[in-house]
């Protein structure tokens, strides 16, 4: 019962030592397995339940086996590309996975950036202009930056999806199905798909029946 049983990269399992966790969490324990086997996944979360490992620790790992910078810094026309997206209902929470993803990923070369509304966009395409291969974002401040073409999804390899009953309740269906539509644009199957919600109701069934291919779900 502890992370090293997990094949996680072995920087991953450093950084996790860095992080004081000993023990994975229930939801750490089943969901990252799943997600390390390629799986899409949607699972039962909790804020505290330690669900941010969750997605993070096989997407760090996923992005480092493909290996890093392939995400060029700012392509020809259309921005950066990042093979992972992590989106969040809100800015705070777009922010606290940014913190732990970067403590995650401490000198794995893994590059990770944040984009939210409610701050100037110029700073955040700043930073992101130097390459990104993570990309922590909420939907809004994300499709702004796809119509500028500073950002494209079309290379995008892992999906997760924190808190998407409360995506939905914020209005952000649109949004977000905007944003999967563009990385299904080149072609669609490549991408790993994990979504985390704390309910179920119809809607985000019907987000998961869209969004997810094969996928288990997972209950702890
Ligand atoms: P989260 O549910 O992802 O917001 O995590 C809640 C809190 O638990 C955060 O402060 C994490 O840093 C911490 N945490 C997550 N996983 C573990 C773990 N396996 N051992 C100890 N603390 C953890």
């Amino acid at each position: 019962d502890t992370f090293v049983e997990i094949d996680l990269a072995e920087c991953l399992n450093e950084n996790i030592k860095r992080c004081k966790y000993v023990k994975p969490t229930p939801i750490q324990r089943h969901a990252i397995p799943i997600a390390m086997a390629g799986r899409d996944l949607m699972a039962c979360a909790q804020t505290g339940s330690g669900k941010t490992a969750a997605f993070c620790f096989p997407i760090i790992s996923g992005v480092l086996n493909n290996g890093v910078g392939l995400s060029p810094a700012r392509g020809v026309d259309r921005g950066v590309c990042p093979s992972a997206l992590i989106l969040s209902p809100t800015r705070e929470l777009a922010g606290q996975i940014h913190e732990e993803a970067k403590k995650f990923g401490y000198q794995s070369g893994v590059k990770i950036a944040v984009a939210y509304g409610g701050a100037p966009i110029s700073q955040q395409l700043r930073i992101l202009d130097r390459g990104c291969d993570i990309l922590v974002a909420t939907p809004g401040r994300l499709v702004d930056m796809i119509e500028r073409s500073r950002v494209s999804l079309s290379n995008i390899k892992y999906l997760a999806l924190d808190e998407a009953d409360r995506m939905l309740d914020m209005g952000f269906e649109p949004q977000i199905r905007r944003i999967v539509e563009q990385m299904d644009m080149p072609r669609s199957g490549a991408r790993q798909t994990l979504l985390f919600s704390a309910t179920f109701p119809d809607e985000i069934q019907r987000l998961a029946a869209d969004f997810l291919s094969n996928y288990i779900f997972l209950s702890v």
